[in-house]
């Protein structure tokens, strides 16, 4: 059994009950829902858009990464994520990101390091993101970063002083 951390967000009008949808997706598909943080609210990240809302959930998977990155995929899908209408957005836009229902990506895999085409973990802006580190911190605030070498409270006490 792996640890999985997943973070899930949302920015439609409907965005908790798109969460709470995917959290039991995420309890089906990849693995039991061992914590989970509050739901956090925050700025549109990136790009002009309405409010996010974000959740951090571990679950505890027998899946090996690529395959959490799979399943994760599916369920955006089933929610309703449509990546051809996003790229029409962005290109109609010019920016770099585009609204979407739910959108779940993979923070941590246990301690691994993880480089291959599809899948960077840890996920390499996480630290420079105070909507991944806040719920973040509320669900495994020691846990040491395996690349950085700090625990998720050390890097957001930092990120405050700067
Ligand atoms: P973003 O999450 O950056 O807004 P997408 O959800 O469209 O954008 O993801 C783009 C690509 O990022 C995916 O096709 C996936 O292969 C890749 N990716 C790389 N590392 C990760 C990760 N840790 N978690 C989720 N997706 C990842
Ligand atoms: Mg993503």
């Amino acid at each position: 059994m792996a640890r999985v951390v997943l973070i899930t967000g949302s920015n439609a009008p409907e965005a908790e009950k798109l969460l709470a949808r995917a959290r039991r997706l995420v309890a089906e598909r990849v693995g039991a829902v061992e914590k989970e943080s509050t739901v956090h609210r925050s700025r549109a990240w990136g790009f002009e858009a309405p409010d996010f809302s974000n959740q951090v959930l571990v679950s505890a998977t027998s899946l090996a990464p690529e395959a959490v990155l799979d399943a994760v995929n599916a369920i955006e899908t089933a929610l309703g994520r449509d990546r051809q209408r996003e790229l029409a957005e962005k290109a109609a836009t010019g920016q770099r990101y585009a609204s979407r229902p739910i959108d779940i990506d993979i923070l941590f895999y246990d301690c691994e390091v993880i480089g291959t085409r599809r899948l960077t973990v840890p996920h390499p802006l996480m630290a420079e993101r105070d909507f991944v580190l806040d719920p973040l911190a509320e669900v495994m605030r020691d846990f040491v970063h395996p690349t950085i070498g700090k625990s998720i409270e050390e890097i957001r006490n930092e990120r405050r002083k700067s």
